[in-house]
């Protein structure tokens, strides 16, 4: 049985973020609202036209003035006949909106003597978009997208993410696809004429066609990977003794960036630290300013998961404080903190305070591959960003960049796998052609999830759910 509630009962939901607003958005999505609408306007609507009604409760009366909109089947969100009610935005007045849809729907058509839509009911999560998505209004990846530019923490997230959603990204699957497709066939045409077996690799280049596909699978792979990043962003943990300007430097970096950074849900709440951005790349940074030897029962769990946050994180910067250097007590402390940091993530050595020494001392403590910074007068914080980005494995400028989701990129990595395997088969000296084929086929089936053309249901079920309700 599918986990996925029914796709055939009408929804309502409220579209807009809860709380007070000037507009509200009440949305109705099934077959056949044209009763519904007739019972809450008080009349028919001319589609897809604004018009100013009012919305009318069991008795005629007004519940609030506003624009109605109705967009029969097949030309809305999601395919199916779609009313929206664009209301004040008080929480009581949608609520009082959503109520008597539902009211409405229970009660008799006049015209039939049944019930308008008797099964209509409140939508779930991101239950719109999974009906646009089964309607074929849009693919998976684009489906995606839609929750992402919701949820972008950056411009240049936000602006990937309306390009995946525009079909870049799902262009991209499409064509690999359609090389993949053709492979297939050929291979399977060979499969019919058992003695032709030998010429495969000569015929029609199969061989310079396969390589040609792994090649545009790592490139959508890189491709995808960038998109990741730019979309969940990259954890930085900020580690150093007391007094090194650890806070200075987080000011220092979020300061140089004034365009909006707001934090992904589940990454910086329950920790200490910031969401700031480099070059558009969303970096949650975790500051480890309570990682103390000595910590009572509630500090503990911080440090705990302080130290969690070390294992995650896609870099690690040790800062150090060139003014302190040679003093005993000091040392001793930065031996320990190196010790504890020996967590086999990836760590970037960087001396703060040049301006307060004099250059020999930078010279002299400062190795090859680490960085020198002065937080105070911001030198050196440019090298220190683009070390960062590389530490994470960011390449790309976010220009042209598409969203995408660590799915995505799992997915194109299986698929390569399997693509390399099926190269791996037909290189063999006596070449199985059932298994290249078999190969193939796991490969272009696979590369199908990401656009949601063989998604296994209960996969589906994970995607929508994470949206917001009326989305
Ligand atoms: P934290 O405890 O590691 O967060 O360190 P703070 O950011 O609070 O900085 C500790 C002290 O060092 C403050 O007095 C800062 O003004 C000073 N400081 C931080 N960065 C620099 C720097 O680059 N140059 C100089 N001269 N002082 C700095």
């Amino acid at each position: 049985m599918s986990a996925l509630p029914r796709h055939d009962e009408p929804i309502v939901a409220i579209a807009t973020a809860s709380g007070r607003g000037a507009v509200g958005i009440v949305r109705v999505s099934g077959r056949g609202l044209a009763s519904l609408v007739t019972a809450l306007c008080g009349q028919t609507l001319v589609a897809r036209h604004a018009s100013h009604r009012s919305f009318l409760d069991a008795r005629g009366e007004a519940i609030d003035r506003g624009l109605a909109l109705f967009f029969p089947a097949p030309h809305s969100y999601t395919g199916e006949d779609v009313l929206e009610l664009q209301a004040h935005g008080g929480p009581v007045v949608l609520q009082l909106l959503v109520g008597r849809c539902l009211e409405a729907a229970a009660e008799a058509d006049p015209a039939t003597g049944r019930p308008r839509l008797p099964r209509l009911r409140l939508a779930r999560a991101g239950e719109f978009t999974e009906r646009a998505f089964l309607n074929d209004r849009i693919d998976l990846a684009q489906a995606e997208a839609i929750a992402d530019l919701i949820d972008a923490s950056t411009e240049a997230a936000a602006r990937s993410a309306t390009r995946s959603l525009d079909g870049a990204f799902s262009a991209r699957i499409d064509a690999l696809a359609a090389q993949l497709v053709e492979l297939r066939m050929l291979v399977e045409a060979t499969l019919d004429f058992p003695d032709e077996e030998v010429e495969f690799l000569e015929r029609a280049g199969a061989r310079a066609r396969l390589a040609a596909a792994r090649d545009g699978l790592d490139e959508a792979l890189a491709a995808a990977r960038q998109g990741a990043l730019l979309r969940d962003g990259i954890r930085v943990v900020l580690a150093g003794q007391p007094n090194v300007g650890k806070s200075s430097l987080l000011n220092a970096l979020a300061g140089a960036e004034l365009a909006i950074v707001t934090p992904v849900p589940g990454t910086t709440r329950d920790r200490i630290g910031e969401t700031i951005q480099i070059e558009g790349v969303p970096v949650h940074v975790v500051d480890t300013a309570g990682l103390r030897e000595e910590a009572d029962a509630v500090e503990a769990i911080g440090i705990a998961r302080t130290w969690t946050a070390v294992g995650d994180a896609d870099a690690v910067v040790f800062l150090h404080d060139l003014t302190r250097i040679g003093d005993a007590a000091y040392d001793a402390d930065e031996a320990r903190i190196a010790e504890r940091l020996a967590t086999g993530r990836p760590r970037l050595q960087v001396f703060n305070k040049i301006d307060a020494v004099a250059p020999e001392v930078v010279a002299s403590a400062v190795g090859a591959d680490a960085i020198a910074i002065s937080a105070a007068t911001g030198e050196g914080l440019a090298a220190l960003r683009h070390a960062l980005l590389r530490q994470a494995g960011w390449q790309a400028p976010a220009e042209g960049v598409v969203i995408a989701r660590a799915r995505h990129v799992e997915a194109l990595r299986r698929s390569r796998a399997h693509l390399a395997a099926a190269i791996d088969q037909a290189e063999g000296g006596d070449a199985a052609l059932e298994l290249v084929a078999e190969e193939l086929r796991a490969a272009h089936e696979t590369l199908g999830e990401i656009t949601g053309r063989m998604t296994p249901d209960d996969l589906l079920g994970v995607i929508f759910a994470r949206f917001c309700i009326g989305k």
